[in-house]
């Protein structure tokens, strides 16, 4: 399969760049979609270019999905040097997060701000019976599912009239109110990785709305290539087919920068 010529030139002239950033959307993008979402796998032609980019000089490969990093490593296979980034941007793999000199995505203050939150919250769930905690990379989750649906209405309104506010970023879905000291997305990681790395281009391809956030952080003229890969409305610049086009964009990339 051949790369459209527009993209190719766009290619050459990214390979050119001193550091390279390739940050990869996985579902949709390097695997098929399928109804069984653990039973996901990388096309094998993609797989080899993802280790062939990872192995070449002054070029980080890293996966940003909306999966969790664990569920990520096992459906990818990827391992270091190729980097995992999961749940929209809030864990960075071990190996990453030691690179860029930071413990994760969050500042230390963040970290202390993630602290006092989930203290707080502790102290609000363990005063509601029914409630529940769920500790995430980035904050928490009150859970009040199961609970007196009055009860669990109070609860997360003052679980936001508390917290909701300044720093701390909420998030309200069924029964659950989620609440982080930072705000990730894709986006987010991808100028967090471009920063850290000092990345002088990137590349990144995605297939759904929510990659979006890292096609707008891309810098226009030659300096990135977006690529979106099936339909819909998109910021990337450019577009393929689907997965099997992608793998031979990937492919053509890996010999251009070997
Ligand atoms: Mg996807």
């Amino acid at each position: 399969m051949n790369v459209p010529a527009g993209l190719d030139s766009a290619l050459q002239k990214l390979a050119a760049a001193g550091t390279l950033l390739v940050a990869l959307d996985f579902d949709g993008v390097l695997a098929p979609l399928v109804d069984d979402p653990s039973s996901s796998r990388p096309l094998p032609a993609s797989a080899d270019a993802v280790r062939a980019l990872a192995g070449a000089p002054a070029t980080t490969v890293v996966m940003v999905s909306g999966r969790g990093r664990d569920d990520l490593a096992a459906v990818s296979g990827f391992a270091p040097p190729v980097g995992l980034v999961g749940s929209h941007g809030a864990e960075f793999d071990d190996e990453l997060a030691a690179r860029l000199g930071r413990g994760g995505l969050l500042t230390d203050e963040q970290a202390r701000r993630r602290t006092e939150l989930l203290a707080g919250l502790q102290e609000l769930v363990d005063a509601a019976p029914g409630a529940r905690l769920e500790t995430k990379p980035a904050g928490g989750a009150v859970h009040v599912r199961g609970m007196d649906p009055d009860a669990g209405r109070a609860l997360l309104e003052r679980v936001s009239r508390e917290w909701e506010h300044g720093d701390v970023d909420g998030t309200a879905g069924k029964d659950v109110l989620d609440l982080a000291v930072l705000r990730t997305s894709k986006g987010s990681a991808v100028r967090t990785l471009r920063e850290s790395l000092g990345a002088d281009a990137v590349f990144f391809a995605g297939d759904d709305v929510t990659d979006e956030t890292a096609f707008r952080v891309l810098e226009g003229g030659d300096t990135d290539v977006g690529v979106k890969v099936g339909d819909g409305d998109t910021a990337a610049g450019y577009r393929v087919a689907g997965p099997e086009a992608l793998s031979a964009v990937l492919t053509r990339l890996a010999e251009l920068r070997r």
